[in-house]
């Protein structure tokens, strides 16, 4: 057999942890045996081999605001932080909901994307006949069903439509659910993030999670982002054969109760706001029992001085790509949940939930890896982080920050430097049904 080279280390195959080579040709897994032959071999005998991340959830902000973020730095960002595919969310500047807006992103994010990517429609009330024109363009839809950040509003009422319009579509949507009725009904002054929490509370949510269920069985994949509460688990729980749902770092492992200073209450606002201390533990629990199909960051930067003013005013979004799968690295290698929880959520369903050759140590996968040595565990700190937004909620965190990335065999960051030059990410398209 030919290969271009060998990878050769510990390596995390089939959920457990196996000395091992990896035959890489053409961009791709060809071969995964415990000795392989024939060509160059990279060792690494101090580290461990990962599947690379998947992010399926990011604002790059691009085109639009780039004070906030481009497809360059939040590209960087995701390669650092061991993600090699980025799934961006329509609410640009213009917004992603036709077939030449999708277009110039794609082509605009050719140009400047270090790693993987694929752009999501969003749906809206004026777009949601047009579906056919573009969705072989994309990954998914997306829907705001409460508003949000220069969101796009879609009705409620129009879920029937939208259910039609998609019937058969192997393709996901995915929600932000939020009723806003509730959402309007719960409107008040906010000076702190308690506020937020009760502005948006979970009830707003979970009722709107209900809507969305009442459509079951779905026509189509169907994703719930981002969920905050346990009220929304519960539900989802349930239905866990029909739906597919994602949590956040910030949801899962930062809560309101804690005592956060009033000058840093507004990095913390976030959509869905982060809860009191019961809600963030049930969720990092379901994620350690297996019950929180995905993990995705919501990287949704904004710069430091609009973070810094009034919190009414300041705008909400938390930044994370960079440092999702390095956080939960890090807990893995301190046990408190397993290797094998973190590769599923962070690589292996998402992969499976947009349909990509990706997320697996595998044959016939893109041979896409990080490399990690888990003595060198760092403290998060803004100051070395690669997003436009000069800060992080997890500031002082620890995190296992991979030192070596691959996207399809190829080193975008090698000894902790990145390698590749912006242009190195591909567009992924998931039409043809596969893996
Ligand atoms: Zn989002």
């Amino acid at each position: 057999m030919n290969f271009d080279y060998i990878i050769e280390g510990n390596t995390f195959v089939n959920h457990s942890f196996q000395q091992c080579c990896i035959g890489i040709e053409d961009e791709k897994i060809v071969s995964v045996k415990k000795i392989l032959t024939g060509a160059k071999k990279k060792r690494f005998p101090k580290q461990v081999i990962f599947p690379a991340g998947i992010d399926i959830h990011v604002h790059f902000r691009d085109p639009g605001f780039p004070q906030k973020e481009t497809f360059q730095t939040g590209s960087i960002a995701a390669a650092f932080g061991g993600i090699s595919c980025v799934f961006d969310m329509p609410n640009t500047k213009p917004q992603t909901t036709n077939k030449n807006r999708i277009l110039l992103k794609i082509e605009y994010a050719n140009k400047k994307s270090v790693i993987d990517f694929g752009i999501y429609a969003g749906i809206s009330d004026e777009n949601l006949h047009l579906i056919d024109d573009f969705s072989l363009l994309v990954p998914g839809f997306k829907i705001f069903l409460g508003s949000s950040t220069n969101s796009l509003l879609f009705s409620q009422k129009n879920l029937s439509t939208l259910f039609k319009n998609l019937s058969d579509s192997s393709k996901p949507v995915l929600f932000h659910a939020e009723d806003s009725q509730c959402l309007q009904e719960n409107k008040r002054k906010e000076s702190h993030l308690s506020d937020h929490h009760n502005a948006r509370p979970c009830t707003c949510e979970s009722k709107s999670i209900q809507s969305i269920l009442q459509y079951s069985p779905f026509p189509c994949p169907v994703h719930i982002c981002h969920v905050s509460s346990i009220d929304a688990l519960q539900i989802l729980l349930k239905k866990k054969d029909i739906v597919s749902f994602g949590s956040t770092p910030h949801h899962c492992l930062l809560h309101i109760d804690k005592n956060i200073s009033p000058h840093n209450q507004s990095l913390f606002k976030v959509n869905p706001p982060l809860r009191p201390l019961m809600h963030q533990t049930a969720l990092f629990h379901a994620l350690k029992e297996g019950n929180i199909p995905i993990l995705e960051s919501d990287h949704a930067p904004h710069t430091l001085m609009e973070k810094s003013g009034e919190f009414s005013e300041a705008p909400s979004g938390i930044s994370g790509v960079e440092t999702m799968y390095p956080l939960f690295l890090f807990l893995a290698y301190q046990q408190t949940i397993s290797f094998s929880e973190i590769v599923s959520s962070v690589c292996e369903r998402p992969a499976r939930l947009l349909n990509l050759s990706k997320g697996f140590i595998k044959e016939g996968y893109d041979a896409d890896f990080v490399v990690v040595d888990v003595k060198k565990q760092q403290k998060i700190s803004s100051e070395f982080l690669h997003s436009n937004a000069r800060y992080s909620p997890f500031e002082g965190f620890n995190a296992l920050f991979p030192q070596h990335v691959y996207v399809r065999g190829q080193p975008v960051v090698e000894e902790g430097v990145l390698i590749a030059k912006p242009g190195n990410g591909e567009h992924v398209i998931n039409n043809e049904s596969g893996s």
